[in-house]
């Protein structure tokens, strides 16, 4: 189990050889509806879109290579106990990286934000099951939004 200094248990980026399959089956579980219902009903969430960059961003890398990308995000910017920039670690800019979008896009951008839209308290580390449920959302949000 790797640590990081804030003692968060980090997401393994090789889902096939991870102890996790049973927090990602729960995970599976979530019916994710209510969440985009209430999404859709906010004017700054529903204001998230794709550009052509992000676009053009995600068919050259691949659904793959973004989720790992998503995982290590959260891992390091979410997922600490404490985060010295708390609500101004997720780019708004459209090309860097879509997941970027997704988050702000979905309440997943920042830790005030998590507990707003989630209910995931603020102050303690993210646990595995979050972090899995986080990426999720967020994939969700991206496959949904890249017609
Ligand atoms: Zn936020």
């Amino acid at each position: 189990m790797e640590r990081n200094s804030n003692n968060v248990r980090e997401l393994s980026l090789f889902p096939e050889d991870d102890t996790e399959s049973e927090e990602r089956q729960e995970v599976d579980k979530i019916d994710l509806q209510p969440l985009f219902y209430r999404l859709a009903k906010s004017k700054f969430r529903s204001s998230f879109y794709l550009n052509a960059k992000d676009k053009a961003y995600i068919k050259e890398k691949g659904w793959d290579k973004i989720e790992q990308g998503t995982r290590e995000t959260i891992a390091k910017r979410l997922a600490p106990a404490f985060i010295p920039n708390d609500g101004k670690q997720t780019p708004m800019r459209h090309g860097i990286f879509p997941p970027f979008i997704a988050q702000h896009a979905t309440g997943c951008c920042c830790r005030g934000c998590l507990e707003k839209w989630h209910g995931i308290p603020k102050g303690r580390p993210l646990t595995v099951k979050e972090q899995i449920y986080t990426t999720r959302v967020i994939m969700e949000w991206l496959r949904r939004n890249d017609l």
